[in-house]
């Protein structure tokens, strides 16, 4: 299985490489050459997680990396979930269902595809012998799950970049509290965009790339998206029948291009619905075909607060049947201009692959309350904006699947709020408080950042 670029001027990688460098090298995202089909056999349900995993990993490494390291990856990311199932379906109504992906060890769903990209880089590096500085900037989730997948990885150093004062309490925690020589936390007296701008800026700076590998962990990796689609192929096999829809709560697109990776290899998913906050682009570019960048809004499911989702170059390229000229000049011209205007051929196509639900604060309040007292679940901000697109959708046409991205325990504020009492914390989450924290303050510019890391 090779792998090419959206922008069609990188060379063509294998699933090793294109993991281990993140972005290609013309600005680019990385896809496999041709979409392969998912083995027939996971589509009965009842097939473990574990071997849902192993097969579909498989598929996308080829002969990049050996069995032995694809299972000795998956036995330790099922080790560290806290469910036999590891991401376990449970029924909200008669036709509503809701995927748990949050029994990991940071307690949200980035866990899933983190601790397998942590083994598999890992052992990619032993293959040749390198080392490998990764540098991400997290709004709390991705930080805490890449800090907990890395820790003591032996080949990688990496540093997190976090906008001090602006992650919970329980994120914050999560990330200072691991003791590991290979880790950096830096809190940037800044916003998320400081963070994102420090993190380019470090990726492209020439001195720190003379010293060693340079790469990142977010969701333009091709690796992070091949660990998210398991649990469409295990979630729609248990639902056997009708293919169900899946609402997505999405912010880089990541996990909802997931979802459509799975329907385009045969497992059963129907419909691709993404569900956003007040941080709309999505649902703006499936409205009108203008795909425009506005200013950043804080919101109560902060881990969505993006303006421009990565991954939608994934599905425009897919979209335009792999045109990599027409993908190329339309993201040079956003980059550009921060706006692009998608013609009405292009836009149809887009709207049959998936749809949009905008979903505003007071709704996800509500929300939250509403799933407590109808459903009995407790469920966090992130949840509740897919439980609420979830509940627009028409129950007669067929079942409709939820994804639950955290445990409402990381965010007690909001919950605890709409719902009168503090969600309870889940034995991940208990016992941070008090520890010793490993982290340094810094300005929001570069030259500040590059001399924390000497
Ligand atoms: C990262 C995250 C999302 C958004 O996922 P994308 O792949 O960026 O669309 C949703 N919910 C939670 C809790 C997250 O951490």
């Amino acid at each position: 299985m090779k792998y090419i670029s959206t922008r069609g001027q990188a060379p063509t990688v294998d699933f090793a490489q294109a993991m281990l460098s993140g972005l290609a090298p013309d600005g680019g995202l990385y896809v496999p050459e041709t979409w392969p089909a998912a083995e027939p056999a996971l589509a009965r349900p009842g097939i473990p997680y574990a071997t849902v995993a192993r097969s579909v990993l498989t598929t996308f490494a080829g002969t990049s990396l050996s069995a032995g390291a694809i299972d000795r990856a998956v036995m330790r990311l099922v080790e560290r979930f806290r469910h036999e199932a590891v991401t376990p379906l449970v029924q909200l109504d008669a036709n509503l269902w809701l995927l748990e992906l949050f029994h990991g060890p940071t307690a949200a769903f980035k866990d899933l595809a983190m601790q397998l990209a942590a083994s598999l880089m890992d052992a990619a590096l032993a293959g040749s012998d390198s080392r490998l500085t990764l540098v991400t900037a997290t709004s709390g989730d991705t930080g805490a799950a890449a800090v907990r997948a890395f820790a003591g990885a032996e080949r990688i150093r990496l540093i997190v970049l976090h906008p001090e004062g602006r992650v919970s309490p329980v994120q914050r925690l999560q990330m200072t509290t691991v003791a590991a020589d290979n880790i950096t936390n830096l809190a940037v007296r800044g916003d998320f965009d400081d963070c994102q701008r420090l993190v380019k800026g470090l990726l492209t700076d020439e001195g720190l790339r003379a010293r060693g590998a340079l790469s990142s962990v977010n969701s333009i990796n091709w690796a992070r998206l091949a660990g998210q689609i398991p649990y469409y192929v295990t979630a729609g096999a248990a639902l056997a029948g009708p293919a169900p829809r899946f609402v997505v709560p999405t912010g880089n697109f990541g996990d909802a291009f997931a979802g459509w990776a799975a329907r385009r290899m045969g497992a059963n998913v129907g419909g691709l619905v993404a569900a956003v906050n007040s941080n709309d682009a999505l649902a703006r570019v499936l409205t009108d075909g203008v795909y425009s960048r506005r200013t950043t809004v804080e919101t109560h499911s902060v881990s969505m607060d993006v303006q421009a989702p990565s991954n939608f170059e994934r599905l425009v390229f897919e979209a335009t049947d792999r045109d990599t000229d027409r993908t190329r000049a339309l993201f040079e011209t956003f980059a550009r201009e921060g706006t692009v205007t998608l013609d009405d051929a292009l836009l149809a196509r887009l709207r049959a692959e998936v749809s949009a639900v905008t979903v505003s604060e007071a709704e996800t309040r509500a929300e939250i309350a509403h799933a407590w007292s109808a459903y009995g679940q407790v469920i966090c901000p992130h949840t509740a904006v897919a439980v609420a697109a979830a509940r627009r959708l028409d129950p007669a046409d067929g079942p409709v699947v939820a994804l639950a991205t955290a445990h409402p325990a990381k965010f007690p504020a909001v919950v605890g709020e709409a719902l009168g009492f503090d969600p309870v914390r889940p034995a991940v989450l208990q016992g941070l408080e008090g520890r010793p924290e490993h982290y340094r303050k810094v300005e929001p510019t570069l030259a500040a950042v590059l001399a924390m890391l000497d």
